[in-house]
């Protein structure tokens, strides 16, 4: 049976990924296709240290071979280049779904994704059967969060949020296997609509409390963000203030969803654009979504659009 996959050439983009710098972009290294200045602001004090714990030690090679700095002498290449080696033949990198060698997501587990039809997609809000009528941006669902409707301009994700779906959210952000941010990238940047690439919107992400940022050693939207942006030839701009630690267990909904909307604001000093592509991971509820839109908006952003990878 052919797969939701094969039948995607929904829109123009990238379903492959162009030719993958060895290293991320970050300052020091040319950045590609003109986004050189912002390239200081990609890496944050304490990422490359970050915590590595709840990384899998096989997982560690690909890793490696990202974070050498390029300063380094021809020797210390060499021996990193040897080091690699060694590391990739103990510890060789596998496939988060099927544990298959030589791959963080192999072709076969990327074809059977649950990917999220988008000729039958809620246009509005990304949900998986709301292109006719849909049931879960109505003003009704929408009441708890004193509107009517999403306050963004458009709302895509790729994936319906299964266990699959879930397990490779997990092995990326959790078990720190950052090599999959560029196939979750591109998987997304194959749904993002051309309208909204007409207006030329720079890509921003939904950052992650400084808590999870230490916990996990990077900002996982930030990455799928850079690598988004990478894919679809546009700005990178880091838009969001990091949120403060939210204990939100004990809140009712509609507490959960004011706390979250206090917890947002446009980063100080950011110059926000007039268009917007925002990229989270995960969207289940939605309210981080909306909580970011509106600190953007408020920030002066005049569209805003949303990708996430997978959403309930
Ligand atoms: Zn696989
Ligand atoms: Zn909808």
């Amino acid at each position: 049976m052919e797969t939701k996959a094969e039948q995607l050439p929904l829109f123009t983009l990238a379903a492959d990924p162009p030719a993958a710098p060895a290293i991320p972009y970050r300052a020091g290294r040319p950045a590609p296709r003109g986004r050189q200045e912002r390239a200081g602001a990609l890496q944050s004090p304490g990422e490359e240290r970050g915590t590595q714990r709840h990384r899998r030690r096989r997982r560690a090679a690909p890793q490696r071979q990202r974070e050498q700095p390029p300063s380094a002498t021809a020797g210390h290449h060499l021996r990193q280049r040897a080091f690699e080696v060694f590391a990739e033949t103990l510890f060789p990198t596998r496939c988060a779904l099927c544990d298959a060698p030589g791959t963080v997501l192999c072709d076969r587990c990327a074809r059977r994704l649950p990917y999220i039809d988008a000729t039958l997609a809620c246009p509005r809000c990304g949900a998986p059967y709301g292109r006719v009528q849909c049931t879960e941006c109505n003003p009704v669902l929408m009441a708890p969060f004193g509107c009517k409707e999403p306050p963004w301009d458009g709302a895509v994700s790729a994936l319906v949020l299964t266990e699959a779906a879930r397990r490779v959210v997990t092995v990326y952000k959790d078990q720190g296997e950052r090599g999959l941010a560029r196939p979750m990238a591109a998987i997304m940047g194959r749904y993002l609509p051309p309208a909204w690439l007409a207006d030329e919107p720079a890509v921003a992400f939904v950052p992650a409390t400084p808590g999870a940022r230490r916990r996990r050693g990077f900002d996982h939207a930030e990455l799928l963000a850079r690598e988004l942006s990478w894919i679809i030839g546009a700005e990178w701009a880091p838009l969001l203030a990091a949120p403060r630690r939210l204990d939100q267990r004990r809140l009712s909904r509609t507490a959960r969803i004011q706390n979250m909307r206090a917890s947002m604001r446009a980063l100080p000093g950011a110059t926000i654009p007039p268009a917007i592509i925002l990229v989270d991971d995960v969207c289940t509820t939605g309210s981080t979504l909306m909580a970011a839109v509106e600190a953007l908006r408020e920030g002066g952003a005049h569209t805003v659009y949303c990708a996430t990878f997978a959403r309930t």
